[in-house]
């Protein structure tokens, strides 16, 4: 581990906890194939738990958790509404199409990370013979690519509702959705009532090094836990990985207001800095900025040059830079990154 580095460049990075590691190492476990892993029966337990759904599965990553929630709701040929900034449609490297035979409807992903419920009824395929047919809607909780922005229970309510009266399925990609119970300071069962199903991702924020949980009705799970063996995704003894991922679920969820409140310090003091052209104050653990058109460096050469100062970046597009704060992060890496940016761009 190099503790010398600020590493700002995802959430992902996150490495686990000495806690996590000595669970890891004490983890009772079995052949999670049969059924046996204790482990991996609690994570599930507690994660449905938590959520308000009848049962969860314990999935590699949060790409095949979306990809097992779009199969089981959709046949072939049929199409899914979601935002043209989601994950599961810029980010999974079009598995619905390339492995389900499923086709993705994008339609604009608002500032504020919604769909607007207008473009979601008027998407909706009218019972024809030339068309798909419609059978699911996706909304991303939090929404990354428009700012790590949250989405409120009210919104969710309503495209619950309107997917009900469409007879439409609604999964949420909640990648990040303790992040957004968190900024909402709502219980997580309130977020996701309306969902027929629900991905997110232990391996973020929640500072567990692999994984993700897909939660839902025990009939979903059961048809998710079929296809999981399908997509290769059947693991033996892994409630060692699982073990940390109850650790994120006791000790994690808890904590993530520290990340926001680091972001939007990080925020307030990048603002001070000419030049840097920050977006909407954060709302999660996410700033987004791009970069002034009379800064000569270019994007690679920033990420390079932050280096040298002991802090790692990322652009996310062309002139814009993503800086995720998380569980290693503390108020000292903030002033570091600050004071690094202000001399880079000098
Ligand atoms: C990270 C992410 C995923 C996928 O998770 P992986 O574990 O990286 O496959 C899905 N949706 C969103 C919004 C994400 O940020």
């Amino acid at each position: 581990m190099n503790n010398d580095f600020v590493d700002l460049r995802s959430d992902t990075v996150t490495k686990p906890t000495p806690e996590m590691r000595e669970a890891m190492a004490e983890a009772e476990v079995g052949d999670d194939v049969y059924g046996d892993d204790l482990t991996v029966n609690t994570l599930q337990e507690k994660a449905a738990d938590m959520l308000g759904k009848e049962a969860a599965l314990f999935v590699p990553s949060g790409t095949m958790g979306n990809l097992l929630a779009i199969l089981v709701h959709c046949a072939r040929g049929e199409e899914v509404i979601c935002g043209d900034k989601s994950h599961i449609y810029v980010n999974e490297a079009g598995g619905m199409a390339a492995l389900g035979g499923i086709f993705p409807h994008p339609i604009p992903n608002q500032k504020d990370g919604t769909l607007r419920l207008e473009d979601i009824r008027a998407s909706i395929q009218p019972d024809d013979s030339h068309r798909t047919i419609t059978r699911l809607v996706c909304i991303e909780n939090t929404q990354n690519m428009c700012g790590g922005v949250v989405l409120s229970v009210d919104y969710t309510q309503q495209v619950g509702q309107l997917a009900k009266e469409n007879g439409l399925k609604f999964h949420i990609d909640g990648a990040r959705i303790f992040n957004a119970a968190a900024a909402l300071s709502v219980d997580i069962k309130e977020l996701v009532v309306p969902a027929d199903s629900v991905m997110f991702c232990l391996s973020k924020g929640l500072v567990s090094p692999v994984g993700s949980m897909l939660v839902g009705s025990k009939d979903f799970i059961a048809r998710a836990h079929r296809l999981r063996k399908m997509l290769g995704g059947g693991m033996r003894q892994v409630g060692v990985i699982a073990a940390a991922g109850l650790v994120s679920l006791e000790k994690m969820t808890g904590r993530l207001k520290q990340d926001h409140a680091r972001a939007k310090n990080l925020y307030e003091a990048l603002k001070q800095i000419p030049r840097l052209r920050l977006a909407a104050e954060p709302s999660s653990n996410m700033v987004y900025f791009d970069l002034d058109d009379s800064i000569q460096l270019t994007e690679n050469q920033i990420v390079a040059e932050m280096k040298k100062h002991g802090v790692l970046v990322d652009w996310s597009a062309p002139r814009q830079f993503r800086l995720v704060t998380h569980y290693w992060v503390d108020d000292a890496g903030v002033e570091k990154t600050v004071k690094a940016f202000a001399k880079v761009l000098a």
